[in-house]
Formats: C-alpha cells, sequence, structure tokens
C-alpha cells in the first residue's frame, strides 16, 4: 500500500475547522464512558504525565488524554489555530515521510512526539508529548499569556493543564509504550470488536490478560502496517469509526511494577491538589505519603536559584527545622535522578540523647530540572517503597508545578490590575492630601506598614512630605533624608535590603523602633533625574521585601514620577498665588483677598436671611506714632496688631490687613450685636496691650448686610461710615453704622 499518498494540505486546512461535526455517535459514547472511567490512555498519559492525543488524517482530534490546557485554547483559535496546522497538522504526513517518530517543537515552544499508524485507508496519528522541556518555554509561555500576544486567552483555563515534561528518559519510555498501544490499537480496529464489549474490556484485568503479549513493541507500531498484507485490511471491516473505542493495553503497557491500588489513591487525591495553593499542596503531598504509605516524617523542598528551601514539612520535622546544605547540581543528586534512587543523608550533629537522624533525599524533576525534593527520615528504606515513592513524585511533580505556574500567573494578573487601579487612584487624589495619600495607596500596595515620601526641596535636600506608621515626626529628625535615603536619592537606583544592619549605610536609630530589619528604598525619577525617594519597611505579613516588591514599584514608579512633578510644580504655583493674596508685614490676608472674598461670601448668603457683618478698624493717632518712633518702630505696632486680630478672630472670621494701618474683619454668619462683641474685644485687647514705645488704641466701624446694604462696596462703605463716626466719639471706640446718621450729617 501506498502510505505518501495521504493528503497533506487536506489535513492541515481541515485541521482547525471540523471538529464536532465529525463525531459519530460511536465516538461520542465513548467519550462519555472515557470521562466516566479512565481509559488505559489516560493512564498512560497520567503515569507519564504528558499529553497524548490520537488526531485522524483530516486533524480532527479522535480522542485525547491528559491534553496541554495551552493546546486546547490554541488549536480552535482563529489566530494561533494556522500554526497549530503547521505542526501537529503535519504531524501524521510527517511522520509517514520519516518512516517512524518524528519530533518537533512548536510554535508554543512545546516539544511533541509523533507516530503515525496506516491500516488500509484508515490512517492516525498519535501525538505525544506536548509539552515544555525546559523551565525557559515555559516561562516564556506565561510572559506571552500575560503580556503578550496570548494575552487574549482567559489565563486560569489556558493554564489549567499546563504540561511540563519530566525526564527526557520517561519521553522515552512513554515512546516505547505508545508503541505497544498503538499496536493493541490498531489490533483492535482489525478484530472490529464490539464497541460496548470492548469498553468493558479495558477495565477488566482478565480481558486485558487475553491481549497476546507483544514482542516487538515500538518497531510494530508504523512498519507492521506498513508492510502488513490484505489480511488485516479484510478483517477491518469498518475499522476506523470502532477504534478508539476497542483502545486496549496490554498489562505491561500500564505498568509492569506499579501497584493498581496505588494509582488509583494517586488519581483520586490528585483533584484535591488542584484545588489548594502551592504551599498547601505541598503539605498535601506530606499528609498523602502518611496516609497511604506511613511516612511519619517528611519534608517537600523546593528550589530557589540553587539552593532547597523549605515548602513544607510534616510530622517530627514540623516546627524543627532542618537545613539540607546540598544543591541542584550536586553530583549526588545528578546520580540520584540517574539511578532513579534516593540520596541518603545522616545528621550531622544532634543532641545527646537522641540519636542521628537518616533522611532520604528523592530529588524531582520537572522540565529536565531538578525543581523540588522529598525528604523523608527513616533509617532505611525498602526498594519497593522507594521505587512507589519515585513513581508518585513523578506523578505529582507536574501537578505541583501547573500549581506554582497558575499562582504565578495569578501575580502577575493582579499586579496588571494593581497598576491600573493605582493610575485610577493616582488620578483622583485629592491635592489636599496628594502625599499623604500617594504614600498611603503605594504602601498598602506593597504590604508595608511604614512608609515615607521624602521630596527635594529647593535647597536640595530630601524632606517629608508624608508618612505613614512611624512612631513620633519623622520630619522633626535632623537626619531624616541624610542616610540611607541620600544615597538613593544619589545613585538613583533602588535598595531592597533584607537585613539593613547587613549594609554599610548607617542604619536609622534604635528609637524608630523598626519591626523588621528589611526595607525597600525606591528613587522616583523623571528623566533620569531623581525627585523623591520613597521608602518602605515592615511588611503586615512579617516578611522581608523581594524582588516582586520592586516589581510593583518599577511598575508604578513612572506614573509616581509624573504626579509628582506636577504636584511639585502647582504648589510651587500656589505658593506664588499665595504670595499675592498676603500681607507681607503682617501674614494677614490682603485688601484683595478680602474683597474679593466678601463679594463672594455675599454671593452664598444670596437671599438668605443668614446675617454677615464687617468690620473697618484704624490705629488712632498712628502718624504722631511714626513721627516719634519711626517707620520701622510704626511697622513693629502694626504687626502686633495684626497679630491681636489673628488672636482674637473665631475660626470662620477672615481677617485682613486692609492697607496702611487699616485692617477689616469679614464675619460670616455673624449679626450687628455679636460684631459689636467681637469688636469690642478686639478694641479692648489693643487697648490692653503693651506695645514697645507707647500706648495704642483703635476705632472700629462695624457694617451688617441689610435692605439697604446689599453689596461688597456697599458694605465696606458703610463700616467706613461708622468707623468715621467711632474717631467722631474720641477714638478708641467701636461704632456700629447707623443707616439714619447717614441719611443726615455724618461725622467726619
Ligand atoms: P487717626 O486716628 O485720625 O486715623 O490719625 P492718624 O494719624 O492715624 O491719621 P492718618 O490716617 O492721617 O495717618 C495714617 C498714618 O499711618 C500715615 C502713615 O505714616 C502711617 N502708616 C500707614 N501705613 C503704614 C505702614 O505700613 N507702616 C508704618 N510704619 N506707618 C504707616
Ligand atoms: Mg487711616
Ligand atoms: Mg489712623
Amino acid at each position: 500500500m501506498d502510505i505518501s499518498s495521504n493528503d497533506e494540505t487536506a489535513s492541515n486546512d481541515i485541521l482547525i475547522r471540523k471538529h464536532a461535526e465529525r463525531e459519530t455517535n460511536a465516538f461520542r459514547k465513548m467519550a462519555t464512558k472515557l470521562t466516566k472511567n479512565e481509559s488505559p490512555l489516560e493512564n498512560l498519559a497520567a503515569e507519564s504525565g504528558v499529553a497524548i492525543v490520537v488526531l485522524d488524517k483530516s486533524g480532527t482530534e479522535r480522542t485525547a488524554a491528559n491534553n496541554n490546557s495551552i493546546c486546547r485554547d490554541l488549536y480552535p483559535s482563529q489566530e494561533f489555530g494556522p500554526s497549530c496546522a503547521e505542526y501537529c497538522g503535519r504531524a501524521m504526513s510527517r511522520s509517514i515521510e520519516a518512516g517512524g517518530v518524528i519530533e518537533y517543537r512548536c510554535h508554543a515552544g512545546l516539544d511533541c512526539k509523533a507516530i503515525a499508524l496506516k491500516k488500509g485507508n484508515r490512517e492516525l496519528v498519535t501525538i505525544f508529548g506536548r509539552a515544555f522541556s525546559s523551565s525557559e518555554n515555559y516561562r516564556q509561555a506565561t510572559a506571552r499569556a500575560v503580556d503578550g500576544d496570548w494575552k487574549q486567552f482567559q489565563a486560569n483555563s489556558f493554564f489549567e493543564n499546563v504540561i511540563i515534561s519530566t525526564s527526557p528518559a520517561r519521553v522515552d519510555e512513554l515512546q516505547r509504550r505508545i508503541g505497544d498501544l498503538d499496536k493493541t490499537l490498531l489490533d483492535d480496529i482489525a478484530a472490529n470488536r464490539e464497541r460496548e464489549e470492548a469498553a468493558k474490556e479495558i477495565r477488566t484485568p482478565e480481558a486485558q490478560n487475553d491481549t497476546p503479549p507483544n514482542a516487538d513493541p515500538f518497531e510494530s507500531s508504523l512498519l507492521n502496517y506498513k508492510f502488513e498484507t490484505g489480511e488485516g485490511e479484510k478483517r477491518a471491516t469498518d475499522p476506523f469509526e470502532s477504534s478508539m473505542v476497542n483502545v486496549k493495553l496490554e498489562p505491561a503497557a500500564i505498568s509492569a511494577s506499579t501497584d493498581i491500588s496505588d494509582r488509583e489513591a494517586w488519581r483520586s487525591f490528585i483533584p484535591s491538589l488542584l484545588k489548594v495553593s502551592y504551599k498547601l499542596a505541598c503539605r498535601r503531598i506530606l499528609e498523602f505519603l502518611s496516609g497511604h504509605y506511613g511516612i511519619e516524617s517528611s519534608l517537600w523542598l523546593q528550589l530557589d536559584r540553587a539552593e532547597f528551601e523549605m515548602a513544607a514539612t510534616f510530622g517530627a520535622f514540623e516546627n524543627k527545622p532542618v537545613r539540607i546544605a546540598l544543591s541542584a547540581d550536586d553530583k549526588r543528586m545528578r546520580a540520584a535522578v540517574r539511578d532513579d534512587s534516593p540520596i541518603v543523608l545522616r545528621e550531622a550533629q544532634s543532641e545527646a540523647s537522641r540519636k542521628k537522624r537518616t533522611i532520604h533525599l528523592f530529588p524531582v524533576v520537572i522540565g529536565g530540572e531538578v525543581r523540588n525534593a522529598l525528604g523523608i527520615e527513616r533509617e532505611s528504606i525498602d526498594p519497593d517503597l522507594s521505587s512507589r515513592i519515585i513513581k508518585f513524585c513523578r506523578y505529582v511533580a507536574s501537578r505541583l508545578e501547573i500549581l506554582r505556574l497558575r499562582e504565578a500567573v495569578a501575580v502577575r494578573d493582579r499586579r496588571s490590575r494593581i497598576v491600573k487601579e493605582f493610575s485610577e487612584q493616582i488620578r483622583n487624589i485629592d491635592r489636599k492630601d496628594f502625599w499623604q495619600t500617594l504614600t498611603d495607596v503605594s504602601a498598602q500596595l506593597l504590604g508595608s506598614e511604614r512608609a515615607s515620601l521624602l521630596l527635594r526641596d529647593p535647597e536640595d535636600r530630601l524632606t517629608a512630605k508624608a508618612y505613614i506608621g512611624a512612631p513620633e515626626d519623622i520630619s522633626l529628625d535632623p537626619e531624616l533624608g541624610s542616610r540611607v535615603a541620600r544615597h538613593i536619592f544619589e545613585n538613583g537606583e533602588p535598595a531592597l535590603v533584607p537585613d539593613i544592619a547587613k549594609i554599610s549605610l548607617s542604619p536609622a536609630p534604635a528609637s524608630r523602633r523598626y519591626v523588621s530589619p528589611s526595607f525597600l528604598s525606591y528613587p522616583i525619577k523623571l528623566g533620569g533625574e531623581s525627585l523623591a525617594v520613597m521608602n518602605f519597611t515592615d511588611k503586615s505579613t512579617g516578611d522581608v521585601f523581594d524582588k516582586s516588591d520592586l516589581d510593583v514599584l518599577d511598575s508604578i514608579s513612572p506614573q509616581i514620577a509624573v504626579a509628582v512633578d506636577r504636584m511639585t510644580l502647582q504648589e510651587k504655583i500656589g505658593e506664588f498665588a499665595q504670595l499675592s493674596i498676603t500681607d507681607p508685614l503682617t501674614g494677614l490676608l490682603n485688601r484683595r483677598y478680602i474683597e474679593e472674598r466678601l463679594a463672594e461670601e455675599i454671593n452664598r448668603v444670596g437671599r438668605s436671611s443668614d446675617p454677615l457683618s464687617f468690620l473697618m478698624l484704624d490705629v488712632d493717632e498712628f502718624k504722631s506714632y511714626n513721627d516719634r518712633f519711626g517707620h520701622p518702630a510704626g511697622d513693629e505696632a502694626l504687626r502686633i496688631v495684626g497679630a491681636i486680630l489673628k488672636e482674637t478672630v473665631r475660626g470662620a472670621d477672615v481677617a485682613a490687613r486692609y492697607g496702611g494701618e487699616e485692617f477689616s474683619v469679614l464675619l460670616p454668619e455673624t449679626s450687628s450685636t455679636e460684631a459689636k462683641v467681637i469688636a469690642e474685644r478686639i478694641r479692648a485687647r489693643v487697648e490692653q496691650t503693651v506695645f514697645p514705645d507707647r500706648k495704642v488704641t483703635v476705632s472700629i466701624g462695624i457694617a451688617t448686610l441689610s435692605e439697604t446694604i446689599r453689596t461688597a462696596e456697599e458694605l465696606i462703605s458703610a463700616a467706613d461710615k461708622a468707623l468715621y463716626s467711632a474717631k467722631g466719639k474720641g477714638r478708641n471706640n467701636v461704632q456700629i453704622f447707623d443707616s439714619a446718621i447717614d441719611a443726615g450729617d455724618q461725622v467726619h
């Protein structure tokens, strides 16, 4: 038969489209059975930890076990489907061409192997692997899913079942067993057994025993078929439709040594594992080992850079930390991986009363790298248990890695959301609380209980604009900004310090009472120039700051820089505006301001019956004060009068220097009678105050909004008239504007 006649282009085209429509009823039935009772294919996939997918000539998936969730999403997508067609879609024709197993790394970075099968005019291809074989590859995949061209896929389902391959040896082993599977598969096609009956056989060991032993497992699958003669074809009257239903494995193909009850237990254990956090999952593994194998004391290590750190402990190791001084590239570790045997470690020291403990350390390989290790405290472990533990570790390793990966993706997802929310928040910060809110929001983001924001002032000093959680006012600390922050500000590089005692910079005074010695100091830069420094310390979790905190700041700092710069500028403008409304001699508001304010206030009151009064105050005989004691002495006297005014008026009142030796006070919601009390108080205070050179008195005129006094001008003018009236009454006097007097002959 001619296997090269396979229509490659057709298979490419159809790969993406014709999925559901080609499913027969029989296939659907089978699929239901497969979900209800795991098939040998599922068993094989689960044990090997990689995907096994069978496609027909059209590229339609006939069955899949443990399929990679990435493939599940990419394959039917408009955008990436055509790329899938280039790889898995061509696997059949390429395998036929090659006359055996082919290997490829697809566009998604997944390593696959494929073997084609041909029986008569029926063709299938088994693709296995679909796994990331290096950590770098799946790191790239997470990056694409989080920020790159795979962003459109929902991260949770996209990473639901990412396959990270176990060791290459495992895949080779699988390759051999896939060969067995293919052989059986095709035998069954040929036999064309009754579908329902066959499905039962999948689950009964007796039926499996019926299967003839497979002498030449791998070579057989493609080649045997290639040269098989008509006999097989004759038997295969309706070969294809039934093929998947009749899949059957020999016992050897499932596993020669692993106890079936073991696998059952592992399988029922896995779902509970995938629902919890990574850390908890590590603990669950140890609990499982205790429950299932009676392992009383164990620990689960994970690799952090080159060193192992404790991820979970069980039994005697709980609350009793042990340090495993072993790096991942230790040659004993490599030997253990190669020989499928644990490393035996003996405790170096122990209390005299206790004998030295022995730990058996099982390396756990994921993606060709040792990523975890299981430590078991036991004098000795028999080879059977050892082999079961090794298999179990393999079984859970890739699941655990999926968990870790999912958490990493969730963290990144959370981070991009945080950055978005952060920019919203700082856009909406109220100008008044800008510095405080900016510091609060940033500290919250890092889970930091103490934080400060130091801004460069015009003299190039760093001054605290805001702080949270400090036990004292840190802005009172004269050395503030001269220590670590100054260094960070000048250096322009952030400092992530796990323990300040271990660096050369002088630490903060002990009076600060920091809970943790770990801190993070970050320069806020715009166009390469440092504007400010943000300091964070005391994580609410008690943890030290780490790289992920730095990542958060890296993503939000450009926005902080722009906001800080804008606010600094606004504050400068604010200062100028402040200057233009303040009287420099007394620090009171000036005439311009009070006139504007008066107009606003009158406007606000409108037609309501709220009273509003206005005082006009003039220093008595001030010309002679100047003449006798000089202008500077006069100034000093005016400053004192200003200070008395500030002290005497109430919160809502507005005191101003109206000009020269005249002052005015705006009294909102104040009747003329109430205003008289206040005016009298001012007059008396000035009279009682001891001035440097001589006694000083003031005269005050009072006016209140009324039917006849409606505008600012009218109010000021009326107060002025009352003032002149007070002068006329012998000075050091208070007068309320009287319209009757005004109508007649106002005293001048
Ligand atoms: P009267 O009680 O009638 O108002 O007498 P008076 O001397 O205060 O009369 P007048 O308003 O004519 O004099 C105001 C004087 O106040 C003139 C000026 O020398 C003095 N004066 C005005 N502004 C200032 C100032 O900013 N500093 C000083 N030292 N003196 C000022
Ligand atoms: Mg005057
Ligand atoms: Mg005067």
